[in-house]
Formats: C-alpha cells, structure tokens, sequence
C-alpha cells in the first residue's frame, strides 16, 4: 500500500502534493488503513486463547493514533507519566496501560500505580520498595534475558550490558523479594529492543522468560516486548510474524499446558504498527553542485526527523513532484546548521528546487522525536482515514516557541515579530 510511483496516491486515492498545498511542507501523513492492516496481521499471527497488543505510543503519540489503536483493541504500553496520561485522555481503560518505565523514580511509579495501570518493574531496588509499601498492589517484574537482537547498539536493549531490566540470574533474589514482601507477580516481561531479524535469537529469549515465568504461581500475562523490524529498504529483511506466531505460540501454549491455566499473550509493538503508515513531505530548498556531491537541500532537518542522524537509519526518499524521467544521484541534506544527512548517493528523479520529496518509513519515532532545534516549528500532522484526511496537529507557531519561556523585566524589552521594514 505504497504510495504507488506513477501518481502517488496515498492508499485512500489522496494526492499528497494537495495535502502539501494544503498544509505546507515539511508535513507528516499517516495511513491509518496501514496501521490497521499491520494491526490485524499481528492479531492473527498468533494462535492463543487470550492475545492482547499493547501500542508502545513513544514510536508517535498523536491522540488520534492512540484512540484508533484503543478502537481497533489494542492496549497501551506506556514509558512515562505523560504518556500514561495521554492513553487516559485518549479513553483507554486503566488496567489496559501498562506502565513500563525505566530509571523513573519510586514517585513516578506511586503516580502510575495511583491511576491504576499495570506496573512493569525493571529493577531490583524499586521492586524491593514497591513491594515493601504496596504488597497489595500486583506487578509484572520485566527479566532481561541477555540476548542481543537487532543490528544497532543504540536499540539495543536486552544485552548484558543494558540498563534495562533484571538480569535472569538475579532471579533468587527477586524471588527473595517477592516471598519476604509478600508482593503478588500477575506478569513477567521482557523487550530486548528494536529490529530483531533473527527469530531464532527471539526465541531462545522468549525460553529463557517462559523459564523463569514458571517460578511465578500467580501470573496472569507473560509479555514479550517487541522489536519486530519492518522493512526500510527495499528488499530488506523482516521479521517474518506469521513464522514467529506460529513459534511462539507453540512454546506458550505448551507452556500454559505445564503451568496449568491459560495466561494471556501480550507484545507491545511500536514500529511494527506505525511505522509503514507514515510519510514525511519536504520542500526542497535548493539544488547544490558542490565538487564532489551534487546535493538537495530540504527545509527540514534532523530537528524534524532525526532517525538517519542518530541511527544511521535509512529512509526511502522519493521525489514526489516528478514520478517520471532520469534518476540522478543525490545527497539529501537538511537546513539545520550542522551536519544534517538524510541520505546519501540516492537515484532520485531530477530534483528541481520546489519539488516535494517524500521520507518512507515516518511514522514511528520520527514526529515523536522531532524537536525545536535551530528555534525551527515542528511540523503539522494529517491523519488519512476511511478516504478522507484530517489535521490532527497544528504546525508550531512563534507563540509555541516563546510558551513557558519568562521574559524578564530586568533587560531592556524592545520586542518586535513583525519585518522591519513592513
Ligand atoms: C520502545 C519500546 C517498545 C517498542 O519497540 P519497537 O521496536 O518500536 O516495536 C516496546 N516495549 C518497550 C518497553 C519499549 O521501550
């Protein structure tokens, strides 16, 4: 359901350069029938008795993202208060949030477990205090089970060397926690980060979880994050989830069977829902022959999606305004003063200044890591559903950019916005 190359269509039949004329560029479109479709082959990839998906909503946290996750059944996974407030707001019951932050403090925690979400626990000491004050109150302890998936040290989290959740081998201590507090574990939880390719790799991780599930009598989840890789490039490897739910729920069922109950299946994808439905549109700027490098400026940067700068991530670059004629090669760059690559030695139709160029692969941890660097606005949303689009941001004005910010009497305040000469 790609914005197919002869007139690109959005999946709805909408032409984005309208949406760009209507909203301006630099502007991200999300699909929702993208969503939805990943949405559902992700339901059906598992053959359990009780499956649940939890959204992880840092990979883009719109309200209307996560109401649509909400109708369509999703549940939420939340990394901090904000986000576990905004799952609130966008009507999503609280026993269907699970909070899983890490190296937040105790109160943060309390504040969480005050809205009555699901409490996912990744270290020792908080457990040992949490279980001290809230006996009462069940948890879902997340194990790190040393595995190292995905190809990029920067999401890569469930190696030995991460910060994120209790080692595996720690786990008669935990026990020693749990038996002395009296504390209740209704789940066991692990993500081991982003891009796993090597299902193999997720298995032996998802054995060594379902070994350390069974010490726990009184569960009633085992989640197992995420980290499902979509394609970036063409040609690029996947996870393949109809193989990987058809493992998985091999092992669980199998385990259930030992254990003697039906537990729910849980995962808690970003990527693996949101990513393929977004599209970012720039404005190109200005077409530079420099000696070596022939390159197109947009008036975007790493302020607006910061992915290829800080993962070396690729992200497909089309020109949208000229589907037709001869490629050349380009290096894409921002208007951001520093370096500020999007993407290198790429065949692009003929770039001509004013053309729309579209970023595939924007919808997860693009908008939602965008920032005002270089005092830049963020970029407006739109929202393509059911044949018609939505704004559902605003793009930045000057007032957001001076919000909060206090102006102090102290100095000489001589202010204008408006051109000097106007
Ligand atoms: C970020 C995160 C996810 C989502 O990872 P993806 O690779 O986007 O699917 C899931 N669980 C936790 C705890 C996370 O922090």
């Amino acid at each position: 359901m790609e914005i197919q190359n002869s007139q690109y269509q959005l999946s709805d039949g909408i032409n984005p350069l309208d949406l760009c004329e209507q909203y301006d560029a630099p502007l991200y479109v999300y699909d929702s029938a993208i969503i939805q479709r990943q949405f559902h082959r992700l339901n059906n990839a598992f053959n359990v008795k009780d499956l649940k998906i939890n959204y992880a909503c840092k990979a883009l946290t719109n309200v209307n993202i996560l109401r649509l996750m909400r109708q369509m059944g999703a549940g939420l996974d939340t990394v901090s208060i904000q986000e576990l407030k905004l799952g609130l707001r966008a009507g999503f019951e609280p026993q269907n949030i699970i909070f899983t932050p890490n190296c937040v403090s105790l109160e943060e925690i309390e504040q969480a477990k005050s809205y009555g979400v699901k409490i996912n626990i990744d270290n020792l000491s908080i457990l040992e205090q949490f279980g001290d004050k809230y006996p009462d109150y069940p948890v879902c302890i997340r194990i790190n089970p040393h595995i190292m998936a995905g190809g990029n040290a920067k999401i890569s989290v469930g190696h030995i060397d991460s910060k994120f959740g209790i080692s595996f081998h720690q786990l008669p201590h935990v026990k020693r926690i749990v038996e002395s507090t009296g504390m209740q574990v209704e789940g066991i939880h692990m993500h081991t980060g982003s891009d796993i390719y090597d299902v193999e790799l997720f298995l032996n991780g998802a054995d060594i979880l379902l070994n350390v599930a069974k010490e726990f009598p009184d569960l009633k989840y085992i989640d197992f994050g995420s980290g499902f890789k979509v394609p970036y490039k063409p040609n690029d490897i996947s996870t393949d989830i109809e193989e990987f739910g058809q493992r998985i729920t091999e092992r669980f069922n199998t385990f259930c069977q030992n254990y003697g109950r039906d537990l729910t299946l849980m995962f808690e994808p970003g990527k693996f829902l949101v990513s393929e439905s977004g599209y970012f549109f720039v404005k190109v700027n200005v077409v530079k022959q420099t000696i070596s490098n022939l390159f197109a400026g947009v008036d975007s940067g790493l302020n607006h999606l910061i992915r290829p700068m800080f993962y070396d991530a690729y992200h497909k670059i089309v020109n949208v305004s000229r589907p037709e004629g001869r490629k050349r090669i380009y290096t894409v760059v921002g208007y951001v003063c520093e370096t500020d690559t999007f993407g290198i030695n790429r065949k692009i139709t003929e770039i001509q200044e004013g053309d729309i160029l579209c970023f595939y692969n924007a919808g997860a941890y693009c908008f939602s890591m965008a920032s005002n660097y270089n005092s830049r606005y963020r970029p407006a949303e739109v929202l393509v559903h059911e044949g018609k689009a939505y704004l559902i941001r605003e793009r930045e004005t000057m007032e957001d950019l001076l919000r909060g910010q206090v102006e102090l009497g102290i100095f000489e305040k001589i202010s204008t916005t408006e051109p000097v000469n106007s």
